[in-house]
């Protein structure tokens, strides 16, 4: 049988109606309404190729990898070792580039504590970008107390949500030696100009680090023409299970980088007075990896790329500029991020969208919407230096993916109407 994905990319032009289909999940009431599913950023929802191919691997091959003559285990290997190098090509790297981490925390932890720690000394500064998810602060945040090095923060403008590329000189300068900062933010919507700051750091010789967990999958992507030295995402927000992360390092600074956790699988030989360790990538995968992860992962990607990543940009893009149209002209509300959408490589809004309402907290408008089936997110989205930047405590957000329709838009728009009508806080 057809899935709907190969019925619909058959057609000319993407029927994302009918891409529904293959989401079990989406065909459910919550609160006697229709789900409507806007918490994209946060996770994504998985097709049923992606699901079967779970219970497949289970049913079929599962073994441990790099282990076993076994016949299974040969499977596993083969299988686990074709996704690294599907996982390559969906990066445009190089499979010895590639590392299995659980998703975009571990794997910038991976870097801070292995690259970081041999490479960035007291006094040296790491920059980052007002913007950034807690997984891209924190990490360095330990790195920082634990060699005296100093973080400095690139501007944001303010509500528009612009990096202020204005004062990029005042902040990369050549004592910065790792520049890391988010594609997209998960709480802006803003598409930073990735390959324009990678191409300005490196004339400095500044390590990039590019968080790409609200971009992979929703953009087209390819590191070689970003220019970025290392980059993550996680596998749960593209379709794929939740456990499996990548790390994307260029070869010559993963070949330069100590192992950070010790254990099975990556070392050559271990004795009781020294041990030898593997070439990357596998000398970053200390145990039994998340072999059913990555495999899937592998599927997750092939049905985005049937679909195609700039269609999903642009399908993300569009719902999202309606929505924030016509939220605007709701009245009463103050909007986060820039309203224009433009290409990946320009900048712009991606398909998220954070709100806050005037006089009702975000977390009544979530819980609002969640009685009528809809899945906003509301609080601090792991960005609370941004929002304390922006004088508030939490916001409201609705993040869109390819399933996403207009009319769920619709529906959303009308039930910020019901909240502000229910909480009095529209402007009449
Ligand atoms: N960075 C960004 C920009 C994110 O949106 C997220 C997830 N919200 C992360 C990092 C962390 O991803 P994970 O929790 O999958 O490790």
């Amino acid at each position: 049988m057809k899935t709907q994905l190969e019925r619909a990319s058959r057609d000319k032009g993407t029927d994302w109606q009918a891409l529904r289909k293959d989401f079990p999940i989406l065909d459910q009431k919550v609160h006697g309404h229709p789900l409507v599913y806007l918490d994209n950023a946060a996770t994504s929802q998985k097709p049923r190729v992606v699901l079967e191919a779970l219970n497949r691997y289970y049913e079929t091959d599962n073994a441990n990898v790099h282990r076993g003559i076994h016949e299974l285990s040969n499977r596993s290997t083969v299988s686990f070792e074709a996704a690294r190098a599907r996982t390559a090509h969906f990066l445009g790297a190089d499979s010895s580039e590639i590392v299995f981490t659980r998703g975009t925390t571990e794997s910038i932890n991976l870097v801070a504590q292995a690259w970081g720690a041999k490479n960035i000394r007291a006094g040296d500064t790491i920059l980052l970008t007002e913007m950034e998810h807690h997984s891209n602060i924190v990490p360095w945040q330990l790195l920082a107390e634990r060699v005296g090095a100093k973080i400095r923060w690139l501007p944001v403008t303010g509500d528009e949500g612009l990096l202020d590329l204005d004062r990029l000189d005042e902040f990369l300068t050549r004592d910065v030696k790792l520049f890391s900062f988010t594609h997209i933010s998960n709480m802006l919507g803003t598409v930073n100009p990735a390959a324009e700051l990678c191409e300005r750091a490196s004339k400095l010789g500044v390590v990039t680090l590019l968080d790409a967990a609200q971009s992979a999958g929703h953009c087209p992507l390819d590191v070689r023409e970003i220019g970025c030295d290392f980059l993550a995402f996680s596998g749960h927000k593209i379709c794929g299970p939740t456990g499996i992360g990548v790390l994307f390092g260029r070869q010559s600074l993963l070949e330069q980088t100590p192992p950070w956790q010790g254990g099975g699988e990556m070392i050559l030989n271990v004795g009781f007075d020294k041990t030898t360790y593997k070439q990357p990538p596998h000398r970053f995968e200390a145990g039994t990896p998340d072999i059913s992860g990555a495999i899937v992962l592998q599927v997750a990607l092939d049905y985005l790329d049937a679909i195609g990543r700039r269609a999903i940009f642009e399908h993300d893009q569009e719902l999202a500029s309606y929505a924030h149209e016509k939220l605007a002209a709701l009245g009463g509300i103050r909007l986060f991020g820039p309203k224009k959408g433009r290409a990946p490589a320009e900048g712009g809004r991606a398909g998220i969208v954070s709100f806050l309402l005037n006089d009702v907290h975000a977390h009544d408008v979530v819980t609002f919407a969640d009685q009528r089936g809809i899945a906003l997110r509301g609080g601090h989205h792991c960005n609370q230096p941004l929002h304390k930047k922006l004088g508030i405590e939490s916001s409201a957000r609705a993040s869109f993916y390819f399933y996403n329709t207009k009319a769920e838009v619709d529906r959303l728009i009308e039930v910020i109407r019901e909240t502000q009508k229910f909480f009095g806080g529209a402007r009449r």
